[in-house]
């Protein structure tokens, strides 16, 4: 054949359209090692319906981990759906660089309305992790201009095994190895402080108290690290902390905002408002990426200045604030109010935990770390190239539930709107996956 105007000769192939063979052949997947993925069939979801996933063959799976702990009020929420095609119907992207946009303001201030007091400022991205650099490069800035001693404070302070996103400057303030520690010699220093120990948490910043500008944590529960808990009253010691010592504190709620710990904010458990508030995951109900950074006035005010004192925050995505997401997640929090979802969450927790005691009692089973509707389930030590996790997930995809483990921990972390059915189920049939993947003769010798 001879293409038009060119004259050179193309093989032309059969391209292939098999989803499946389209995704060995050309995608290259999050965390995953894609040597063993390929060698595996892909599960292509094409819908979803309320707490279920539909795949290509039209089974239905419970979503376990709310699409990696996103979706809220399930999946095709009525008013979540129709806000983002209203906006669709007026413009889908219009930019927060130089313009405005009702959507973008309306979620600011509802977003200050139901944030922790002080918080009045909002800066947004779109992801977990960019809401994380923001509020890192907001702190060192405030830090810097407050000037004097303060421009000393040019580190943070971070707990082990935390979490706080995948670019350079929030990797910088994680704290497990597996993911972190190829990246060392491209990271800031951070100070590590002993996660749930605020005694530990006091030692370090006494040893650095002036070169630190802020304090990072992951209030009451460290996702990523495999849903450790912290103590009661930690997250409060960490605020008092904090002023003694004259750092800020930034609060990470992805994972915990937006319902997920049992209250809208991790922080109203323990009573503390943080410097800084990153949210993401939960804020859209699932739908669209999008992340808030929330400042008080007293660090928005520490930027102001006149123009060509160079005080700006010079820090901006090309999709913040984006229009159908900010549609999104004021239809997220429209069905919080309209819906009573954390009202409701109450007995459906308690239902949660007297499931998982059932669970906990399993011999497969070294420990169950619940708080609200964050839950690992901690199958204990074993040789990391069995992959047990993985096991239970194959285990529980065969059975109708999405759960993705972290490491040899089973996580639970299931919509909001979940029904006390469903929820049975789920529990039903990752503790019947929990069997059968360490029953699996592979593991036995090990696990016994
Ligand atoms: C998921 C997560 C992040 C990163 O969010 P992305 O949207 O994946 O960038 C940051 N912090 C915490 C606590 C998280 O759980």
């Amino acid at each position: 054949m001879v293409a038009a105007g060119g004259g050179t000769n193309v093989a032309y192939y059969p391209m292939p359209t098999d989803p499946a063979q389209l995704d060995r052949d050309h995608v290259w997947h999050p965390f995953t090692q894609q040597q063993a993925w390929v060698e595996e069939e892909p599960l292509m979801i094409e819908r979803g319906e309320g707490s279920y996933l539909i795949d290509a063959e039209g089974r239905r799976y419970i979503d376990g981990v709310s699409s990696l702990w996103c979706t809220v009020h399930g999946h095709r929420h009525t008013g979540i759906d129709a806000a983002v095609g209203e906006q669709l119907g007026k413009v889908a992207h219009s930019t927060m660089l130089g313009l405005s946009h009702p959507g973008a303001t309306a979620l600011a201030a509802r977003l200050v309305e139901i944030a922790p007091p002080g918080l009045s400022r909002v800066f947004y991205s779109e992801s977990g992790s960019t809401a994380v650099e923001i509020a890192l490069k907001m702190a060192f800035q405030f830090q810097q201009q407050r000037g004097g001693q303060h421009a000393r404070r040019t580190s943070f302070v971070h707990l082990r095994e935390s979490y706080h996103g995948d670019t350079i400057g929030s990797v910088s303030v994680g704290g497990i190895d597996l993911f972190h520690s190829a990246y060392r010699p491209l990271l800031f220093d951070a100070h590590a402080a002993e996660p749930g120990d605020a005694a530990d948490l006091e030692r370090v910043l006494s040893m650095h108290e002036e070169e630190i500008a802020a304090v990072i944590v992951e209030p009451l529960v460290q996702g990523a690290a495999g849903m450790l808990l912290h103590p009661p009253g930690y997250l409060r010691a960490v605020r008092e902390l904090c002023d003694r010592f004259g750092m800020l504190l930034i609060c990470d709620e992805v994972a915990t905002g937006f319902g997920r710990t049992g209250t809208m904010f991790a922080c109203e458990q323990e009573g503390v408002a943080p410097d800084l508030l990153c949210l993401a995951k939960g804020l859209t109900g699932g739908y669209l990426p999008l992340a808030a950074t929330l400042a008080t006035e007293r660090i928005y005010e520490g930027f102001l200045g006149a123009y060509a004192e160079w005080r700006t925050f010079f820090h901006g995505h090309t999709y913040t604030g984006n229009p159908l997401a900010c549609a999104a997640a004021l239809a997220n929090l429209d069905a919080f109010e309209q819906e009573r979802t954390i009202e409701r969450l109450q007995p459906k927790i308690a239902l949660l935990e007297e499931l998982l005691g059932g669970v906990e009692t399993m011999p497969e089973v070294a420990e169950v770390r619940q708080r609200g509707f964050m839950v690992g389930i901690d199958l204990g030590e074993h040789d990391p190239a069995l992959r047990l996790g993985h096991r239970v997930t194959l285990e529980a995809r065969r059975r109708g539930a999405i759960v993705r483990p972290l490491g040899d921990v089973a996580i639970l972390m299931p919509p909001l709107s979940i029904s006390e059915a469903e929820l049975r189920e789920l529990v039903a049939i990752v503790s019947d996956s929990i069997q059968a993947a360490v029953a699996d003769p592979r593991v036995l010798p090990l696990a016994a």
